[in-house]
């Protein structure tokens, strides 16, 4: 028997997962069905250990072929440096085929790390740091009450690359609403264009049911934005973005509406501005179906898709159905297909 957290990166579906946290510290961003209703605390190293053991016992018949290992949960480095040395030290020694070692932390906490401390993890193996910074802008992650200010991500975020460590930085367009849309994907470039993470991971933003953003939208302060919205606060958010060795990520993500808009910002920033602009010269009919095809399924679908007579006639239908009794009807039946993919809270009173 060993404990697991509920969540990982998608890039770590194959990775040991071994949990050195419990939850989040934090837990406090409005957004986020993740922890809510459970409890943070700090695993010791022998409990860890024990679980190292157990894993090692399960996975006998082909734990040589294992080669990555993500430390659970949602800010493992909270935990003194020298006990995650110890951790991923002791992970080493029972699974020899590692060759990545990766975590999540917060901005706030990488900032309290020194650089060397970060070189010493490095050394070790913990080769890579995965962080939500959601947002570049001050008022946004006010709003959605992250706790960390654009200069904690910056600051936090450098020191992850000058130990050499890979970093992977997830962002969320649409947290800001139709207010703040604008100034999330400028200031959000702003600060990408700083810190020059390794990847730029997209988060298209999904509100939760339960989520206490609903009273905001209830009062008026966050007004929703639709995914043809969202595809714009894209476009303008890539037009800001370097020309930097830096792979920014569609594709990792189902709630991202164009996967494809996926590679390498020296790339391929040019193509993936042309495949946000052929989605945003489609008639507003054409967005629409798109929009009902990637949400109906997991499949993806190049944007002529929607040109074909044959689809238009079968899926406009639809579309009028669920427009007849409210003309924003078909754009809430998106926002509750795209709320099934969140995970759930543990609570029913989320506040
Ligand atoms: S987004 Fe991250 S920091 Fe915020 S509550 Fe969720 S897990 Fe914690």
């Amino acid at each position: 028997m060993y404990e697991q957290g509920v969540i990982r990166p998608p890039s770590e579906a194959q990775s040991l997962l071994i949990r050195v946290t419990r939850n989040c510290p934090w837990n406090q961003c409005i957004f986020c069905p993740a922890y809510k209703g459970v409890k943070f605390s700090r695993r010791t190293v022998e409990e860890v250990k024990k679980d190292i053991d157990n894993m090692e016992k399960e996975y006998a018949s082909y734990k040589g072929m294992i080669r990555s290992a993500f430390l659970q949960d949602a800010d493992s480095l909270v935990l003194k440096t020298s006990d995650i040395l110890e951790i991923i030290n002791y992970t080493k020694g029972k699974f020899p085929g590692l060759d990545r070692i990766t975590t999540y932390a917060r901005a706030t906490t990488l900032k309290r790390k020194s650089v060397e401390e970060l070189k010493e993890l490095y050394s070790a193996g913990l080769t890579r740091i995965h962080v939500g910074m959601e947002s570049g802008s001050a008022n946004v992650l006010k709003m959605i009450r992250k706790g960390i200010t654009p200069e904690d991500i910056v600051e936090g975020g450098k020191k992850v690359v000058e130990a050499g460590m890979s970093l992977s930085e997830y962002i969320m367009p649409g947290v800001g609403g139709k207010t703040m849309s604008s100034e999330n994907a400028i200031e959000t470039a702003r600060l990408l264009n700083q810190i020059k993470p390794d990847f730029i991971r997209v988060r298209t933003f999904a509100m939760h049911p339960k989520s206490p953003m609903r009273k905001l939208v209830e009062s008026g302060t966050f007004v929703t934005m639709n995914d043809i919205e969202i595809v714009e606060e894209i476009r303008l958010l890539v037009a800001n973005l370097d020309e930097m060795h830096t792979y920014f990520s569609c594709g990792d993500f189902s709630l991202n509406l164009l996967m494809q808009v996926d590679g390498y910002l020296d790339e391929k920033k040019p193509y993936m501005l042309s495949e946000l602009d052929k989605f945003l010269s489609l008639t507003p009919d054409q967005q629409k179906i798109y929009a009902l095809l990637r949400r109906s399924s997991y499949m993806q679908y190049p944007i002529e898709a929607v040109q074909n007579e044959e689809v238009m006639k079968k899926i406009l239908p639809e579309i009028e159905k669920l427009e007849r009794d409210d003309p924003d009807g078909f754009h809430k039946y998106i926002e509750m297909l795209k709320s099934y993919q969140l995970p759930q809270p543990q609570t029913d009173d989320w506040k």
